[in-house]
């Protein structure tokens, strides 16, 4: 990631349309087995690197609902494949690929925020 978006979600799904990485999707559509919630697939979201703020918590009505994770890249690897055995996330398999894990693909992250910051899971603010 990347962003995360926490049990405080309250699934208006206004953040979908806005992502240009067509990471998020609706509680329907989450991937994992218990989704409850709106859910950003980690191996696709960009963190909005290339606009001032990231879309999704720019459209969010519920503060503190969308938090930073860590980024998406070859040293958190291990991190985010604990995660989808904790059933945190479910990351795609692609079919010649394989598992798309940071080390197999990285993504696009904002230095501007904190390796600290990132395992507070500090609120994504804008
Ligand atoms: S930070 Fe940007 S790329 Fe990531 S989920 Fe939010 S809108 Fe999508
Ligand atoms: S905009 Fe915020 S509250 Fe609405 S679905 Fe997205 S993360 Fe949840």
């Amino acid at each position: 990631m990347s962003v995360y978006i926490t049990d405080l979600c309250i699934n208006c799904d206004a953040c979908i349309e806005e992502c240009p990485a067509t990471a998020i999707v609706s509680a329907d559509e989450s991937p994992l087995a218990d989704g409850e919630y709106t859910y950003v697939k980690p191996e696709k979201c960009i963190e909005c690197v290339d606009t001032t703020v990231p879309k999704c918590a720019d459209v969010c009505p519920t503060e503190g609902c969308i938090v930073w994770d860590m980024p998406y890249i070859p040293d958190y690897d291990e991190y985010y494949i604990q995660g989808q055995e904790a059933g945190k996330y479910l990351i795609r398999t692609h079919k010649k690929k394989g598992l798309l894990s940071p080390a197999n693909q990285p993504r696009p992250f904002r230095d501007s925020i904190s390796l600290t910051q990132r395992a507070e899971s500090m609120a994504v603010e804008v």
